[in-house]
């Protein structure tokens, strides 16, 4: 049986990112991932923000140049602000300056990137379960020292570990529409995405259309997004559609148990307030892989990693849960959101989407495990 050092469940950007900087580590690493082609289908919006976006989101996190050195040919179209649309499409516009990426062509580069440093990848195999340091999969068994589940939203890894995974998933559907799309991120809220929002978001020759909503209704997704469409007057045949899952509950009580540890969407590594959840999964896959390399090579603890994500991420991904709850009780009709986005108006909408507390009194505790 192949033994390693390292098993990393699940090729996303969580993932690719942990056996990337384990296999950095000099440690011995093996992805293993269920689709037969990596990023494929798109479940993604694929809009990320800049390098000094992330760092004004996220204070904590050292070296994001590092992380986010993403090649130019990898943009498909940058954008400079967002526009938030109210349930009575009144506007606000923040500044801020994000781009769109093929997410399909995105993740083949960090699995690529982690194999270049030295990780070995296998697709089209699926991990049935965990014993111990047994992987089990549909080809196969493998032994590993440490366990990575970065197995996404319905995270098997969690279950099979004992550990509560993500508990609330916002249901998704998106399509690409062909066109000329101004270099603006649009977010309509109200009826249009019940307890979520309808987005889009500007690529080379289209645009990402979609919307989240707080969980699965009587209306069909793609009536609501059809519906949509229309009422901003799109009229062009999308070119796919997909669909897919956020997680909108805030990390996971607890990512670590015994030899396997959990990053990413399965760790509900996600802001809450806008479903964004592709640059907490590579800080998160970052610190993973360190920690791991550190826990090998010189017998420090895997726990290590709960407590280095929370100091980097802990507090924000909190705010912005607490953010996205207080939102929620405006859900109930189009009138209350209308007035409840009339009351935070812009300055307000801009912490919100940089996971700022939107009234100054609020508090977290120390990283991000309360309250
Ligand atoms: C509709 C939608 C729009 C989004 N838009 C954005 C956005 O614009 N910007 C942003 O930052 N975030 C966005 N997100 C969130 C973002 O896509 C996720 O947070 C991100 O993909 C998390 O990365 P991950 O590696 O943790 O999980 P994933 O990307 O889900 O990767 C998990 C991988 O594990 C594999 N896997 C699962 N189970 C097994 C198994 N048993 N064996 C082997 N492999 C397995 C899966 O096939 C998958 O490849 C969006 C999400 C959705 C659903």
């Amino acid at each position: 049986m192949d033994r390693y050092d390292v098993i990393v469940i699940g090729a996303g950007p969580a993932g690719s990112t942990t056996a990337y900087y384990a296999a950095k580590n000099k440690l011995n690493v093996l992805i293993l991932e269920k689709k037969k082609e990596i990023g494929y289908p798109v479940q993604c919006g694929e809009f990320l923000p800049t390098v000094d976006e992330i760092r004004e989101i996220l204070p904590k996190v050292n070296n994001l140049g590092e992380l986010f050195a993403i090649k130019e040919k990898l943009i498909s179209k940058r954008t400079t602000s967002i526009k938030i649309f109210s349930s009575k499409r009144k506007c606000y516009e923040l500044k801020f300056n994000g781009f769109s990426v093929e997410r399909r062509e995105f993740d083949k580069y960090l699995v690529e990137k982690a194999v270049k440093m030295g990780a070995e990848l296998r697709t089209d195999v699926k991990v049935t379960g965990i014993d111990g340091h047994r992987v089990i999969t549909n080809g196969g068994d493998f032994i590993s020292k440490v366990i990575v589940g970065a197995d996404g939203p319905f995270s098997k890894v969690a279950g099979w570990m004992g550990l509560r995974g993500p508990k609330k998933l916002s249901p998704c559907i998106l399509c690409e529409i062909p066109g000329d799309f101004e270099p603006t991120v649009e977010m309509y809220f109200g009826s249009v995405a019940p307890g979520g929002y309808a987005w889009v978001i500007p690529k080379a020759t289209g645009a990402n259309i979609g919307l989240g909503v707080q969980k699965k209704s009587k209306v069909p997704l793609k009536s609501l997004l059809l519906k949509f469409l229309k009422s901003i007057d799109i009229n062009a045949k999308p070119r796919f559609w997909s669909a897919g899952h956020v997680p909108v509950s805030g990390p996971i009580p607890q990512t670590v148990k015994g030899n396997v540890i959990v990053v990413g969407d399965a760790a509900g590594h996600v802001m809450a307030t806008n479903g964004g959840g592709i640059p907490i999964a590579m800080i998160c896959g970052r610190i993973a892989g360190n920690v791991i390399g550190r826990h090998i090579n010189s017998e420090s603890p895997l726990e290590d990693y709960e407590t280095e994500w929370r100091q980097a991420v802990g507090r924000e991904l909190k705010t912005a849960l607490m953010t996205k709850r207080l939102a929620d009780l405006s859900f109930k009709s189009d009138w209350t959101l209308d007035l409840a986005m009339r009351i935070m108006g812009t300055k307000r909408m801009d912490l919100s989407i940089k996971c700022k507390p939107i009234f100054g009194g609020w508090r977290t505790r120390k990283n991000g495990k309360g309250r």
